[in-house]
């Protein structure tokens, strides 16, 4: 650890070994776990119980973003585009129910996968998001929300495979330093060859979701670039063997596209393919994109899809879509900021 890296996402035994670095007694990494995660410090400065000369000569960086804009909708979901330290942004999503908070948290900046029906695939790849960065977006959700997040998923901006190791530590973090179950973490991943494996023998209790929008290779290729390189039945494959190694149920999602994957024989395809599976269909009618010459299935096509998987033994629901007036798919509100500012 150097002494610029960001305290935000470190362990107790982490933050431990770094106050004795400081040449600073142990319990005092007790107090900074607490000022960092709980009470939302910005700078070491504001650790009032630390010794004052201490803290105003201690520059390390506590590894928070700032709120660059904040859009509400009318059923209580906020999208934020948070600034990061380079002036980078990001999206991040508050979603309220009775009883949960959900927080939607990007992974990078960008996307380097490219779907044609994604609006952060439009954006091409930035970089990378560091573990302060994703356990930031969590802080400053429950903050400006006033409540405490009991569910994540990863599912903003970014491929999480593609940073498999910083979203491996952000979710431990996520889970140890904040506590959040790891049954409420869920990520999810259109797929890179090797990596569900190496993610499932992390023996997380985590949940997978996995893009899967097409019942056959050649469909799934046209709408997901990447799939060229990850055969279907190679995917499906890696899929069982998360299973077999965590006990935990695979998510499918399916974007539906109207007239080119949500057709009766489409749906009637994909139960073939899940069938016998421990998982679930989650189908997501298409939030339009400026760019991608999709459109959205009527109520009607997406209750033929959903009732023809039903009959034929899968297990399927329907997300609700929320906040889609406002700047429908992750990594649109981004994208229009950043059309606007050009
Ligand atoms: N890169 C990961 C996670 C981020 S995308 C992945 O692809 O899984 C999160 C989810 O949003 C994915 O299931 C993705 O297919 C979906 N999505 C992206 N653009 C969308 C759009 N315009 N309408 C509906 N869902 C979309
Ligand atoms: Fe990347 Fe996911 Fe968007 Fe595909 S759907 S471009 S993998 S963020």
């Amino acid at each position: 650890m150097n002494s610029i890296t960001p305290l935000l996402g470190l362990s107790s035994e982490e933050l431990t070994r770094w106050v004795i670095e400081q040449g600073q007694p142990s319990y005092r990494a007790k107090q900074l776990h607490q000022w960092l995660y709980t009470r939302n410090i910005r700078s070491l400065d504001e650790v009032t119980v630390f010794p004052k000369s201490w803290r105003e000569q201690n520059k390390t960086p506590v590894g928070r973003s700032t709120i660059a804009l904040q859009t509400p909708t009318p059923d209580g979901t906020i999208k934020f585009l948070l600034a990061l330290a380079d002036g980078q942004t990001i999206e991040t999503v508050g979603i309220p129910s009775d009883n949960r908070l959900t927080v939607c948290v990007s992974s990078q900046v960008g996307c380097a996968m490219g779907c044609t029906f994604c609006a952060t695939g439009y954006s091409g790849f930035g970089r990378h998001l560091e573990v302060h960065e994703i356990v930031d977006q969590v802080l400053t959700v429950q903050e400006a929300m006033s409540r405490r997040a009991s569910h994540i998923v990863y599912m903003g901006m970014g491929e999480p495979m593609h940073n498999l190791p910083r979203v491996i530590k952000s979710l431990r973090a996520l889970n140890q330093e904040i506590g959040i179950g790891q049954r409420q973490l869920t990520v999810s991943t259109v797929g890179i060859p090797g990596k569900i494996l190496d993610f499932a023998y992390e023996h997380l209790q985590v949940t997978l979701a996995v893009s899967l929008h097409a019942p056959n290779q050649t469909l799934r290729e046209q709408i997901v670039p990447t799939a060229k390189n990850y055969p279907y039945a190679d995917l499906l494959a890696d899929c069982r063997e998360y299973v077999r190694t965590t006990g935990r149920r695979i998510s499918f999602e399916y974007v539906l596209l109207s007239g080119f994957n949500d057709l009766p024989r489409h749906a009637e395809e994909l139960a073939t393919r899940v069938k016998g599976f421990q998982s679930h269909v989650n189908l997501i009618p298409f939030n339009p994109v400026d760019e991608a010459r999709f459109d959205r299935p009527t109520p009607k096509q997406v209750e033929i899809f959903r009732s023809t998987l039903e009959r034929a033994g899968v297990a399927v629901s329907v997300r609700q879509t929320r906040g889609v007036d406002q700047s429908a798919a992750c990594g649109q509100l981004r994208r229009r900021a950043f059309l606007q500012a050009k």
